[in-house]
């Protein structure tokens, strides 16, 4: 059973869609890695981050909102069928996500709202799904919601030029046809409320446009941080970046911003990409912060 957590009258599930591990931490965290700091911490981290001796476990997935009006998923991970020539792993997957879905209690037609936090192509994929050779959105009665910048950005030359770019097509197959079928809303760059509980956060860097949300009901409160970090290893180095962020320097202010707003208050972080529930709560260690597992 999908482990629920309760955010006031809320409920939120995670439905995981891959997860990898034997993730060389050299590449993920390229020019930042520091093997000396698992030699040092590998007593006092917590289980389940790492494979062996010192690969990183990483997931990909969605995270469901239920509220006493809605049900909502924030990010859709990455999908099936999908053609990314400069993403062969992420490649044509068939994975039974929509099933996991379901064992969430959750069937496309029940989705009132789909939450992005960025266009990445691993939080886009489940925006729509192949029917006769066209993509058509995954979820037919919902409202895409997701932040304009983003929208500009990934939709313009400016992201497509790059060499070997990741989210090559990935604006074209997951993003497009639900604009072009008149299902989206977009936030502005200075984010903003969203249905009384949410609010969209601005957390540029990792994107050109990124936004982290927030959930506030009956008192308590949770953030969905997307991709301000990818694995808790960098609650504990605020500086590496992963090799995903595009923006390096601005990733760095608002993973730091991001710390210094959860570790004092008790708000469930929820990640898209940690291992294992994937949540828990970050806290001050002397003048840094350590990661647990809820
Ligand atoms: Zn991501």
């Amino acid at each position: 059973m999908n482990k629920v957590y309760q955010v006031g009258d809320a409920t939120v599930t995670r439905v995981t869609e891959m997860t990898l591990s034997g993730v060389p931490p050299e590449i993920y965290f390229a020019g930042s890695w520091d093997p000396a700091f698992l030699e040092k911490n590998r007593d006092t981290l917590p289980a389940g981050l790492i494979d062996g001796d010192s690969q990183l476990v990483v997931s990909i997935g969605t995270w469901v909102v239920k509220t006493p009006d809605h049900t909502i998923l924030i990010d859709t991970a990455t999908g099936n069928d999908k053609n990314l020539p400069y993403n062969p792993e992420l490649s044509n997957l068939k994975l039974p996500y929509l099933d996991r879905l379901l064992e969430a209690g959750v069937t496309p037609e029940d989705v009132d709202y789909v939450l992005l936090t960025h266009l990445h192509v691993d939080h886009v994929g489940w925006n729509t799904r192949l029917a006769g050779g066209n993509w058509v959105p995954t979820f037919p009665n919902a409202t895409y919601v997701f932040p304009l910048s983003e929208q500009q950005y990934y939709s313009s030359p400016a992201s497509h030029n790059k060499e070997n770019e990741p989210n090559f097509n990935v604006y074209e197959e997951s993003v497009l046809p639900v604009v072009e079928a008149g299902l989206v809303k977009t936030i502005p760059p200075e984010g903003g409320e969203f249905l009384d509980m949410f609010k969209f956060i601005p957390t540029p860097g990792h994107s050109i446009g990124q936004m982290s949300i927030s959930l506030t009901s009956g008192g308590e409160e949770a953030l969905f941080g997307a991709d301000v970090m990818h694995h808790p290893f960098q609650v504990y180095h605020p500086e590496w970046n992963s090799m995903y962020c595009e923006f390096t320097e601005q990733a760095r202010v608002s993973r730091r911003r991001v710390l210094e707003y959860v570790a004092d208050r008790p708000i469930i972080y929820f990640s898209t990409h940690f291992p294992g529930s994937s949540a828990g709560y970050v806290t001050r260690d002397g003048n840094g912060f350590k990661w647990e597992f809820i």
